[in-house]
């Protein structure tokens, strides 16, 4: 059992915090955002994502799992502090480190022992360095001492327990072994395998893999598009490439591109990191543009299926960038739906969890309903961006007869051709050829 504080209590620094009372340990979780903290002291969890609410009330009740807006005194109590604060896209593109380095300069004013800093926000290589040179530089108790280690976070939203408590691997990265050995430990009881190496190293394999995912799925896209031009079907294509275990099948399902708080930011970073390092990472850059062009497939399938959008009622069914989640962070359809109201499209849109995160972000001329059912009636079509399982799950027969014209653009691919053909819709999808 240890004494560990998480400094940032979002998507990341809650669920690692959670998962690591969850198998014994004492956590203090803190925010500096007093309304996250208040709901999460009274038992309310300001994210959505499954599992996570009980596992929260189970560790709070035993005493486990704590939470304060009191940042330096959280750092005092632990001997082991984990920074998980958010590093946004800037507007270059790089990342975004002032929530990093302002944590890192509270260690340091708090830093009252020996204590372990753990990097958990994915970070630009040398983060490591200049977190140890801050601290180092604010430390008020010169008897304290300190190491520190890149512990970068790969779960995903959505299935953030399972991904915690079963992850594939722990990436643990420091120049003390003593310091590495420690936070190899923390993992023992998540039965994974810990990969240790330097701390550079560590920070590149979190932009190295996620960038990596993206160029699968911007790979996949690029391969739709060409699917949709020679006459073969993407689904097809993508399984007979996946059954190849030097491929596999994950991260290979065309639609309308990648979006969320990690792949947009982190593929510009790494783009970032490269130009400074004097690389130009042209297949990167080709990724990110291949996945902007994406997105804007929708509107076009739909105005070759039904011409003219001015004054046409569409039904917009999911709006978070992925099913299980409410993080509404670059979303595809932050995109897409402003797209659509320009050209004169009057939208009622369907998101079982993220409705309102997007309500708040998308302009007031966007209906909302609370069903499949209640946002299709009426409508001269059916655009799908996030396939939920209500979505994939949708009676076909009775949304024929609710919509106004049977007309669906799944950029999701969420249905078979076959089943579309035979339930007479007009289907375009993503790679596929179009029904109807
Ligand atoms: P988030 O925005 O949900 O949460 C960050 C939290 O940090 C916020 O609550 C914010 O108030 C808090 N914070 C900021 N500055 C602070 C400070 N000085 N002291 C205390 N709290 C502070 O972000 P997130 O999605 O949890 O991401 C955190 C990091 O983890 C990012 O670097 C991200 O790239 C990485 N990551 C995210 C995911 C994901 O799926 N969300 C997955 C893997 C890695």
């Amino acid at each position: 059992m240890r004494n560990i504080t998480v400094i940032g209590t979002g998507y990341v620094g809650l669920v690692s915090g959670s998962c690591f009372a969850e198998v014994g340990n004492r956590v203090i979780c803190c925010d500096v955002d007093e309304r996250k903290i208040n709901m999460l002291q009274s038992g309310v969890v300001p994210i959505y994502e499954p599992g996570l609410e009980d596992m929260v009330a189970r560790n709070k009740e035993q005493g486990r799992l704590h939470f304060t807006t009191d940042v330096g005194a959280a750092i005092e109590a632990s001997d082991i502090v984990y920074i998980a604060v958010g590093t946004p896209m800037s507007e270059t593109g790089e990342a975004d480190m002032r929530y990093v380095m302002s944590a890192a300069k509270k260690i340091g004013e708090h830093l009252n022992g020996y204590k372990i800093i753990v990097n958990k926000s994915t970070v630009p290589v040398g983060t490591g360095e200049l977190v140890r040179e801050v601290v180092q530089a604010n430390k008020m108790a010169p008897w304290a001492t300190f190491d520190v280690v890149s512990n970068p976070e790969f779960l995903r939203e959505g299935s953030a327990l399972s991904d915690c408590m079963n992850m594939d691997r722990a990436v643990v990265g420091s120049d003390n072994p003593e310091a590495a050995s420690a936070i190899a430990e923390l993992h023992a009881p998540f039965n994974t395998r810990v990969f240790m190496t330097d701390l550079e190293s560590a920070e590149m394999i979190k932009y190295a893999a996620n960038t990596f995912l993206a160029t699968k799925i911007s790979f996949i896209n690029a391969i739709a598009n060409i699917c949709e031009r020679v006459g073969a079907n993407v689904s097809d294509v993508a399984e007979g490439m996946g059954m190849d275990s030097r491929i596999g099948g994950k991260f290979l399902q065309a639609g309308i591109g990648y979006g969320g708080s990690c792949f947009p930011k982190d593929t510009y970073a790494l783009a970032h990191i490269a130009d400074k390092s004097g690389y130009e990472f042209e297949l990167l850059k080709s990724v990110i543009r291949t996945n902007q062009k994406q997105r804007m497939l929708v509107v076009d399938k739909l105005r070759e299926a039904i011409g003219s959008l001015a004054g046409k009622r569409i039904a917009v069914l999911g709006l978070a960038f992925k099913p299980n989640t409410d993080d509404m962070r670059e979303a595809p359809s932050l995109t897409i739906v402003p797209e659509l109201l320009r050209a004169g499209a009057s939208i009622r849109a369907y998101d079982p969890i993220a409705a309102e995160a997007a309500s708040r972000l998308l302009s007031d001329e966007v209906m909302y309903a609370d069903s499949v059912e209640a946002a299709v009636v009426g409508c001269d079509a059916c655009v799908i961006l996030t396939e939920w399982s209500d979505v994939v799950g949708m009676s076909l027969a009775q949304v024929r007869t609710l919509l106004a014209k049977p007309i669906i653009i799944d950029g999701r691919n969420c249905f078979s051709l076959d089943e579309m053909e035979r339930e007479g819709f007009v289907y375009h999808s993503i790679g596929r050829r179009p029904i109807g």
